[in-house]
């Protein structure tokens, strides 16, 4: 269906249909039944979870494509305009500007933009890409195969946990990072072997210590070609290289920006108060953390859902501290704050796992659960309010029984 919405003016306008606007949709809907939403998007899908791409469409034959959606659009009164750009904003006039001239005006404004994949040079083709979008993951399911060898630039958390989900689905995988092993960037050095090992015992071919640094297609094979002159021959190679926040939008439009984020305050308004950010693109103020940018799931649902409560006058502040998680074969580990393994990390050992606290110095800047089950809201509490001892920490939280 075809929306005419130049000239149109919305109660909320939401730029960017990702996870943020997908749950600011439904915070919107459960404070205001009826205003008026246009959600644009980039891409040509209603709002879905991204974490379904490497995990579950994977590894859990019943669940499919369908089940991934947010359900923005079950609810009624929502425009959709799939594959538009917004190329302006005009805070003054509250109008913002698509990339095919028309102009449409807002009452309320959200950003969530979320981040502009890295990429290394090479021509355009068919099987290279950044994994960001559903249909990216299209692409590869249609690749993956037993003959057909993937090669994944990056060791961050989204190339590893595709590594291990395409080893499940049979497809030959080699990993390229700079790092002498995976997950060195945020888990201490007495959790790396363990780690690495679920994914060499699957047949992961890690390349360690070397950079990517440009790719070209020979024939039916592409090459990636190394810092060290070392070139590697796959079939497709999936660039991994995290992302970068998209906030020029924010920045043209004059609001205030740091730390590669917009700023918001703890209602999550920019510095116009008409316009809102949220999810991976909003620098907040963390009722424990401080001033974050957080770029997981967690941030983006929540931030998501209250920020339309707000939008729509049903809730006044975000008072949520995320945590983070990741899922590789059968280890599961969540976090809240900062897993830099430089700071230093106590370990309170349990019978299946490991529960690291990092501290710099006497402050405690972060809990990592390695396979073990807590109450997050008792890891909140114990970031905020931490026991003067530090070794008062181990045995402080009390685990839950595990879901089969
Ligand atoms: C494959 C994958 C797996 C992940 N797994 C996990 C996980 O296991 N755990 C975890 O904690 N986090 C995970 N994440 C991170 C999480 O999904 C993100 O933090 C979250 O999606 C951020 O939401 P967002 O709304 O800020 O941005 P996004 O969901 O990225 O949405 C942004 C949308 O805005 C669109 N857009 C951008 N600019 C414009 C414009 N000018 N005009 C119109 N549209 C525009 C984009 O095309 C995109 O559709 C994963 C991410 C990916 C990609």
């Amino acid at each position: 269906m075809t929306v005419d919405y130049h000239n149109k003016t919305y109660d909320y306008v939401l730029v960017g249909g990702g996870m943020g606007a997908g749950y600011a949709t439904l915070g919107i809907r459960e404070h205001d039944k009826e205003g008026s939403i246009l959600i644009l998007s980039r891409e040509d899908h209603v709002p879905y979870e991204r974490p379904a791409l490497t995990k579950k469409l994977w590894r859990d034959e019943e669940f499919k494509v369908e089940d991934t959606k947010i359900g923005a659009e079950e609810e009624e009164n929502v425009d959709f305009a799939f594959e538009r750009d917004v190329v302006e904003i005009a805070p003054k006039e509250k109008s913002i500007t698509l990339d095919n001239g028309d102009v449409v005006l807002y009452k309320k404004l959200l950003l969530s933009t979320g981040g502009e994949p890295r990429s290394i040079d090479g021509p355009e083709d068919d099987n290279v890409f950044t994994f960001r979008e559903l249909d990216d993951y299209l692409k590869l399911r249609e690749f993956s195969k037993k003959d057909h060898h993937v090669i994944i630039v990056g060791g961050g958390y989204i190339g590893s946990e595709l590594a291990d989900s395409l080893t499940q689905n049979d497809t030959q995988v080699t990993m390229v990072f700079p790092q002498s092993q995976l997950g060195e960037e945020m888990f201490p050095e007495e959790l790396l072997d363990e780690y690495n090992k679920i994914f060499t015992s699957r047949g992961v071919n890690l390349i360690i210590e070397k950079k990517a640094e440009r790719y070209r297609r020979e024939g039916d094979q592409l090459v990636l070609e190394l810092d060290d002159g070392e070139e590697i021959t796959g079939d497709s190679i999936v660039i991994g290289l995290g992302v970068d926040p998209r906030i020029e939008l924010a920045q043209r439009a004059g609001l205030e920006t740091a730390n590669d984020g917009v700023v918001v305050n703890e209602s999550l308004q920019t510095s116009d108060p008409n316009i809102y950010a949220a999810g991976d693109i909003a620098t907040y103020p963390d009722q424990i953390l401080g001033r974050q940018r957080i770029e997981h799931v967690d941030h983006a649902r929540n931030s998501g859902k209250q920020v339309g409560a707000i939008m729509a006058g049903g809730a006044k502040a975000y008072t949520h501290t995320p945590y983070l998680y990741s899922v590789i074969d059968d280890l599961s580990w969540e976090a809240i704050g900062t897993l830099d393994p430089s700071l230093n990390t106590m370990f309170d050992h349990r019978e299946d796992g490991d529960i690291v606290f990092y501290l710099d110095g006497d402050e405690l800047k972060g809990v990592l659960l390695w396979d073990v089950e807590v109450d997050l809201d008792d890891v909140r509490e114990v970031l905020d309010n931490p026991p003067a001892n530090k070794e008062d920490l181990i045995g402080l939280l009390e685990e839950q029984e595990q879901e089969e």
